[in-house]
């Protein structure tokens, strides 16, 4: 097998494959069809996060308390997340809203159209960028949400001989292995057993790493939630799902969501070697409960109680340990200090101890 990121053979490097498969995914299907994420279970998540966002926001322009602000979102899929987060911030922050202008890295002209629609009432200037690179500098606030498992993965599975990995390619709807042996310096140090599988997503680390250069430029803050481990492990977690269902990640490429989990340790060390300070993981639920996720769901169905049910069993679905509560993990970043004076911890985690400084 070649080792070319395509092969003459028609064999694809996995990476090269996924890209394909997800550009063409995001495209074409209403991706929510297919899965179900948290801003679309509920509500209180693109509040509790738009709350976040405003704490921040205020922390970071605390000593330029007049100046603007770039609300950035990665992955904005239909824009629900967005809005949920714009409603808040109208109402608990007019003076911050009022100075507020929106950046959205999406590269599906499909979801761009729908995440336009469904911004539009609130009369806040929006802008859609291919990466994060065209986004204007200045103090910014960043999420994104299952943005970083949707980014391609390579996967190397260790050599019978127990030397080194060979890389998994695509061909034909199934892997095939590279014959030579390889050694990625995202894995160096480590000693593969036979057969053990790794993953590394160069996209996502290049991602948190890009973004936490801009926040060693300027004051900001950044969260990124997704599915995914707190530290390394091995195995494969390439998953797709089609109609709700797992289906063959390999076959029919463009008619699945893939996914991977997210590897925040990696996230993590990608962040601090900037200098950035860098909080969790911690796990969804957690975040959730300490934005205050359970007195919002109590208010919701104060006021609607006929929805009280489907209110607490979207709630459940978010906190519930064996649902999203646990898998799904948040990481903050937040300038240096000397950025961000302002800004001790994001809210929400709750020891506010910077990661790798952990007692
Ligand atoms: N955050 C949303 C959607 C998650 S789906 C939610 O929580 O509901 C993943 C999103 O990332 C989609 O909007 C998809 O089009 C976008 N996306 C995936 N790969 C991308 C890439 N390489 N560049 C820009 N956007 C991408």
């Amino acid at each position: 097998m070649p080792e070319t990121q395509s092969g003459g053979d028609g064999a694809e490097r996995l990476d090269v494959f996924m890209a394909r498969a997800n550009a063409a995914y995001y495209a074409r299907r209403d991706p929510f069809a297919d899965f179900i994420t948290a801003p679309e279970i509920s509500q209180i998540f693109g509040e509790l996060l738009g709350a976040w966002c405003a704490v921040t926001g205020r922390g970071l322009l605390k000593e330029n308390a007049g100046g603007d602000l770039l609300l950035a979102e990665a992955g904005p899929g239909r824009g629900t997340l967005m809005a949920d987060m714009l409603r808040v911030l109208s109402r608990v922050a007019p003076d911050l809203f009022a100075r507020l202008s929106v950046h959205l890295i999406e590269n599906s002209p499909r979801l761009r159209a729908v995440q336009k629609a469904s911004l539009e009432r609130f009369g806040v200037p929006v802008t859609w960028h291919e990466t994060l690179a065209s986004i204007p500098r200045g103090p910014m606030v960043l999420v994104a949400n299952e943005f970083l498992d949707a980014l391609p993965i390579r996967q190397f599975v260790g050599a019978e001989t127990g030397a080194g990995w060979r890389e998994h390619f695509v061909r034909n709807g199934a892997f095939v292995l590279s014959d030579a042996i390889v050694s990625p310096p995202e894995l160096a140090g480590r000693m593969p057993e036979p057969g053990e599988i790794a993953e590394i997503c160069p996209a996502a680390s290049g991602f948190v790493q890009d973004v936490s250069g801009r926040l060693c430029d300027a004051p900001g803050a950044a969260l990124f939630v997704d599915y995914g481990t707190a530290t390394t492990a091995s195995g494969d977690t390439l998953q797709a799902l089609r109609d709700g269902q797992p289906v063959s990640p390999l076959v029919e490429p463009g008619t699945a969501d893939l996914t991977a989990h997210v590897d925040f340790e990696v996230a993590a060390r990608a962040a601090m070697a900037t200098g950035v300070r860098c909080f969790g993981p911690v796990e969804q639920g957690a975040l959730l409960i300490a934005l205050g996720a359970v007195e919002r769901a109590q208010a919701l169905c104060a006021a609607a109680p006929d929805q009280a049910n489907t209110i607490r069993t979207a709630l459940d679905r978010l906190i519930g340990p064996e649902r999203m509560g646990r898998l799904f993990r948040a990481l903050a970043l937040l300038s240096p200090a000397r950025l961000a004076p302002d800004l001790v911890a994001p809210p929400g985690f709750p020891d506010g101890t910077p990661y790798g400084e952990k007692p």
